[in-house]
């Protein structure tokens, strides 16, 4: 089997509505595209990923366990809709956290790249061939840090963020949701994909 390209996407802002911190199921919003979305990648034959730093466990505003939770809901979702996510990954940390145990330096922070790193292991990824989808310049960041594309998206901070340049940080995209990078991705697919069937 060779390696497969991915597209990494954001969780808040880019596949839900951004609430601040989620830390309940009955706060979770779905965006009306996100499942159409991911089940084009699918078909298309990336791997889809999701990456999202979830520092409000570290700030003690969300129970850990409720991530997982808000995960299976989601896969569920996904999965109704005959979309599949083929991994979640979260980063529970921050650096001036109160909760002692997430109080860390830690590698898998966007824009730091230890989420993809894993991703990269667990599923034989070719990150060249990847893109990452996001509403934060850090997700872009982190697209440039691995060697993939990275795809602001207007929708959560992204509107704010695209106000807000930063220096040395250039999208290869901006547009306004997950669907219209989906089709921007599809587009400019310039290598051959396996294709799923
Ligand atoms: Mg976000
Ligand atoms: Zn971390």
């Amino acid at each position: 089997m060779s390696q497969s390209p991915a597209v990494f996407l954001d969780r808040d802002g880019t596949l839900l509505e951004e609430v601040g911190y989620l830390d309940r199921l009955e706060r979770l919003t779905i965006f009306p595209f996100s499942v159409d979305g991911v089940r084009l990648l699918n078909r298309a034959g990336f791997k889809v990923v999701v990456i999202t730093n979830q520092a409000g466990v570290a700030r003690g505003l969300v129970e850990e366990p409720f991530v997982g939770e808000a995960h299976s809901y989601l896969a569920g979702v996904f999965a109704e809709g005959g979309a599949t996510i083929d991994g979640w990954y979260y980063c529970p940390h921050h650096p001036d956290a109160p909760i002692e145990a997430y109080r860390q330096q830690c590698e898998c922070r966007k824009p730091r790249p230890g989420m993809i790193r894993r991703a990269e292991r667990d599923l034989d990824l070719d990150l060249a061939r990847s893109f990452v989808v996001g509403d934060r310049w850090l997700d872009v960041e982190l697209a440039r840090a691995v060697g993939a594309r990275g795809v602001l998206v207007r929708t959560g901070y992204g509107a704010s963020e695209e106000r807000r340049p930063q220096p040395g940080i250039q999208a290869d995209a901006v547009v306004d949701n997950l669907m219209a990078a989906v089709t921007w991705i599809l587009r400019h697919v310039t290598q051959n994909v396996e294709r799923r069937t």
